[in-house]
């Protein structure tokens, strides 16, 4: 995890506190994680016949609090529910919606948690970590 860890904002240099994901200012994404995704679309996606992929589902998802905006995370079971920001005690309900900028899903494989852009769901993808090839729903 490279969340943010406080200081000058590196596009308008304003001091922003820590585990922002956006600026709070001028809207740059602070959280490098965010940035970069984990999961990489591979070159060209194999055909079924001969590259099984495997399908698997979004555990969770990473998002801003709607009041604080800091990084949270959150199994996708809370999807719905009222939950509590551990940064500010803020109360809301977690929807899918533009809020969420990321999601996690355990590689089938290897077993290690990735992290990737909203754009990436349904996507045919390859694991960076022992690319393995999935499918994520
Ligand atoms: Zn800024
Ligand atoms: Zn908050
Ligand atoms: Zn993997």
């Amino acid at each position: 995890m490279t969340a943010w860890n406080g200081g000058p904002c590196p596009k308008c240099g304003e001091q922003m506190p820590e585990n922002l994901i956006h600026c709070q200012n001028c809207r740059t994404m602070l959280n490098s994680d965010f940035q970069s995704d984990i999961i990489e679309i591979p070159e060209f996606v194999p055909l079924e016949e001969i590259s099984a992929m495997v399908d698997v589902d979004v555990s969770g998802y990473y998002f801003a609090c709607p009041q604080c905006d800091r990084e949270l995370k959150a199994n996708k079971k809370y999807v719905g529910e009222k939950v509590v920001c551990k940064h500010c005690d803020g109360h809301f309900k977690l929807k899918e919606d533009d809020n969420l900028v990321a999601f996690y899903v355990a590689c089938p494989y290897c077993e290690k948690e990735l992290k990737a852009a909203m754009k990436y769901r349904g996507a045919n993808v390859s694991c960076k970590k022992c690319e393995g090839s999935i499918t994520i729903n």
